[in-house]
């Protein structure tokens, strides 16, 4: 089987990538392991996405958003505050001209969308569930040999295949790792009170317990989901409570104007690390997103940057393309390290950097902590930047973003 790219990885990078560049006329192949149905079922992978404004542009560029737009839930207030204390920071919609921060989507519903918009593209090939056994790079392109005889070949391998990328390590690019020693819990829950479509992030010294708005289920009742980070290792936490110490303890965590607050979905843990890759290309291949960079979760912002990835090689690809140029080029590849490589790693350090600020419980270091976050709530510019950041606006990309 001949293409212009293969894209290895059908998450929600790889899949938007594939639409992009076969919206743009290449000729696109993704493969994928998992079974599609399997990956979008809400049963498989309890999160939801905090998917910002800026992600938004790039999935309506990849002709999905409406139906996820659906399903999905605007943020229109953020709330920062810390040990389940009173509310240290906020941005409303109102000081951003009224615009949403963002969106939470739940994965199964994007993966769904994504998976149904490929089996529909003319010029795009999903295999799934499909293996690659090998990869062997030739002058002119790559071939990717499958489970079950079969071979692909294209200019370009693309490796959207995740935290634990196969692409990267075939290709012997080194990664630098750390383990947070924390574990973020996922589950949906339900609560009394409609949540005014606020997003909490409430930093603890095990970690931030964030609660993110949903939309209502079909019975009326108000949703929202929680990533509750805690202690990895052995020692007990919230996959280990019963549901009523479970619920209590939820209860406990929630501000008092949610009411009565109860776990509805399955609970999933998440052990934290950070994956970055020493380089995003080598000979006729380039990575994105997670396979490329795997940051903490603490800002919902992984997929975010994932999905700058995704506009910004697409843009350089399709570039390259309508010129008559070979994509999968050395100098082609090396404008899109070029173009990511600063933006991911400030958001790598950034949360990072959050993360160890927040888990430090040392008397001076939270006294100065909260005196920053009131001092930044009084600032308007530093608001203004935060939420912007918060929004997805990147100047790095804001040329491919139509
Ligand atoms: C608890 C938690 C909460 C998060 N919340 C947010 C948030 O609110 N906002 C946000 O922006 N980010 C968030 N993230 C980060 C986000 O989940 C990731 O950045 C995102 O899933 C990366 O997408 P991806 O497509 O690169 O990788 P993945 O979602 O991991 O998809 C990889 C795909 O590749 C396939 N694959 C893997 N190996 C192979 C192989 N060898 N062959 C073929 N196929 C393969 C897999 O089946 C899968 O379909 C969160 C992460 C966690 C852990």
């Amino acid at each position: 089987m001949k293409s212009d790219i293969a894209v290895l990885g059908g998450g929600m990078a790889g899949l938007t990538l594939a639409l992009t560049l076969a919206g743009s006329g290449m000729r696109v192949i993704c493969i994928d392991h998992a079974e599609p149905e399997a990956t979008a079922s809400p049963s498989a992978d309890g999160r939801t996405m905090a998917v910002s404004w800026g992600s938004q542009k790039v999935i309506a560029g990849a002709g999905v958003w409406e139906s996820i737009e659906r399903a999905a839930c605007p943020i229109r207030d953020i709330r920062i505050s810390e040990g389940g204390g009173p509310v240290l920071l906020r941005f409303r919609s109102e000081e951003v001209g009224g615009q949403s921060f963002g969106w939470i989507a739940e994965i199964g519903a994007i993966r769904r969308t994504l998976i149904e918009a490929a089996r529909k593209t003319d010029n795009l090939t999903l295999l799934a569930p499909r293996r690659v056994t090998d990869i062997v790079t030739e002058e002119d392109g790559v071939v990717l040999r499958l489970d079950r005889g079969k071979a692909v070949r294209a200019s370009l391998l693309v490796g959207a295949d995740g935290r634990r990328s196969f692409v990267r390590d075939r290709m012997g690019v080194p990664t630098l790792e750390r383990s947070y020693c924390q574990r973020a819990v996922v589950c949906t829950v339900i609560h009394e009170n409609p949540h005014g479509n606020a997003a909490i992030e409430d930093f603890r010294a095990e970690g931030p317990f964030a609660i993110l708005p949903m939309t209502d289920d079909v019975q009326g009742r108000h949703r929202s989901s929680i990533v509750w980070t805690t202690h990895g290792g052995r020692r007990k936490g919230p996959m280990d409570y019963d549901d009523r110490t479970f619920n209590a303890a939820l209860t406990a965590r929630f501000p008092d104007l949610y009411g009565e607050v109860a776990r509805v979905g399955e609970r999933f843990a998440y052990p934290l690390s950070l994956v970055l890759a020493r380089t995003y290309i080598s000979s006729r291949m380039a990575l994105v997103a997670d396979a490329a960079h795997g940051i903490h979760p603490i800002a919902g912002q992984g997929l975010n940057i994932g999905l700058r990835d995704v506009v910004c090689l697409a843009g350089i690809l399709t570039e390259a393309h309508a010129a008559g140029r070979d994509v999968g080029a050395q100098a082609v590849l090396a404008r899109y390290e070029r173009e990511r490589r600063f933006d991911n790693t400030v958001m790598a350090a950034g949360t990072d950097f959050l993360n160890s600020l927040f888990g430090n419980n040392v008397l001076p270091i939270s006294v100065a902590r909260r005196a920053g976050l009131r001092i930044v709530s009084r600032m308007a510019p530093v608001k203004r930047f935060l939420m912007h950041q918060a929004m997805g606006d990147a100047p790095s990309v804001r040329k491919w973003i139509s």
